[in-house]
């Protein structure tokens, strides 16, 4: 079997696939090498499905990465529908994507999103076709452990690049979470369905019961291990109780036994969490894992942002990123209401990203800024071609610049009132600042106090 990333790390090799993360990251290869081989670093990569690689580093003193869920649900099944939601999450910016389908034909459907996506990594949570599948063969929850396995197994072969595996979720932690006091006790669908098995079964997680054998399959096709945050708080409420706590530190427990294995690993994270809350939580993930890249989902600082939870996500995801995450779950509109539509994909995805860039901004400094530079410039300049072509949505963009009729050579905000028009002439001569020279004001950046 060939070293994985990982291990070739440890062993001090600078792979042709670290020199080309250090390319994109604008790093040098022996700190990307350095970190990867501590497990800082985890590498999501779609090599086994085509010619054109993805290298996906999420990490320490990477820059931030965006995730979209897409995937039928059990009521709603439209494969074009997801076809088409694979191809926008890819247009405006997703560095990955999650097929969580558990509605319709779960192999072929995976099959096309794979392929709309390309070169995407693509990720999964096997759990749910364990279930689907487990039921339907089983005839109820008697479905053996094993068969959890089996349906990992197959994903991979069939190339998916990362899963998240619910293993934190011990046996003893779902009876007390449906004990608890909790407004609602288990909120990830994947965690659910688990407690449901082990609670019904009276066995411990099937993940946990095979750990080292998933190891070993990892390890096999050099893919990453999600660890899955089934109880995170879906509420602001439920926010780091101790059932949170403690499924956390389980995590921490698997991120080291995967480090022995060479095995990549991301950790999961909230979930509902008020904006006083969000640095404390990911600097406890950094210290009890050692560094472990941390993948959340949201945090949305507010229970009530129905319909606009992609801008609750972006608020409170920006924060989490800036404190330390690296990789934002993106959330759409339809979050707590609906499966989104491909337009709801769209949006959810350039809130994710706006989050993103700005926490990049914060933490990175110049390093993130070339884009903000140039749309300064050509702000500055009226330069509209320039500004719309260096947005996150440039159709959005100039659809809106246009919506009145374009009539000056500035915007109808002010119209001929324009401050660049107003004061053109008494600025000519001036000298304006360069790309290079506005990134040398913003310096390197730092993480939130
Ligand atoms: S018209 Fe007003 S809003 Fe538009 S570019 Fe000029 S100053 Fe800015």
């Amino acid at each position: 079997m060939a070293d994985t990333i990982m291990k070739a790390a440890a062993r001090g090799i600078v792979t042709d696939e670290i020199k080309e993360i250090a390319r994109q990251e604008r790093l040098d290869p022996e700190r990307v090498r350095r970190l990867i081989a501590r497990g800082r670093v985890a590498v999501l990569r779609n090599v086994r499905r085509s010619g054109r690689v993805r290298l996906v580093a999420v990490g320490e003193q990477m820059f931030s990465k965006v995730n979209a869920n897409i995937g039928t649900s059990g009521t709603v099944v439209d494969i074009e529908a997801e076809r088409e939601k694979a191809r926008i999450a890819r247009r405006y910016g997703a560095d990955t994507l999650m097929d969580l389908s558990m509605g319709g034909p779960l192999d072929e459907i995976r099959e096309k999103v794979m392929r709309e996506a390309e070169p995407l990594p693509v990720g999964t949570v096997p759990t749910y076709q364990a279930w689907v599948e487990g039921l339907r063969r089983y005839g109820g929850l008697g479905i053996p452990s094993d068969f959890f396995i089996k349906i990992v197994e197959r994903q991979l072969r069939q190339g998916v690049d990362y899963m998240t595996i619910h293993a934190a979720l011990t046996k003893r932690l779902a009876e007390k979470a449906v004990r608890s006091s909790r407004v609602i006790p288990i909120t990830s669908r994947g965690g659910a369905l688990l407690a449901a098995w082990m609670l019904e079964n009276g066995e411990e997680n099937p993940y946990r019961q095979h750990w080292d054998y998933l190891l070993e399959l990892f390890a096999e096709h050099d893919a990453v291990i999600s660890i899955g945050d089934s109880l995170r708080p879906g509420s602001i409420f439920d926010q780091h109780d101790e059932l949170q706590v403690a499924e956390l530190v389980e995590a921490a427990r698997l991120v080291r036994s995967a480090r022995g294995a060479y095995v990549q690993t991301i950790v999961e994270g909230p979930g509902h969490m008020t904006l006083d809350q969000i640095a404390a939580n990911v600097r406890l993930e950094k210290q009890l894992t050692d560094g472990a890249p941390y993948y959340v989902l949201g945090p949305l600082p507010t229970d009530a942002a129905m319909a606009y939870d992609h801008i609750a996500l972006a608020i409170g995801g920006a924060l989490a990123l800036w404190a330390g995450a690296d990789y934002l779950c993106y959330v759409t509109p339809a979050e707590h209401l609906s499966l989104p539509t491909p337009e709801q994909v769209k949006q959810g995805v350039i809130a994710a990203r706006i989050a993103a860039h700005a926490a990049d901004l914060a933490k990175y400094g110049a390093r993130a800024a070339a884009r903000d530079a140039r749309v300064s410039i050509a702000r500055a300049r009226l330069d509209w071609a320039s500004m719309l072509k260096n947005a996150f949505d440039p159709e959005e963009a100039a659809r809106i610049h246009a919506q009145y009729g374009i009539r000056t050579r500035a915007c109808d905000m002010c119209g001929q009132y324009c401050a660049c028009l107003v004061l053109g002439k008494h600025m000519k001569g001036r000298l304006e600042p360069s790309e290079e020279q506005l990134l040398e004001r913003l310096g390197s950046g730092a993480f939130l106090p």
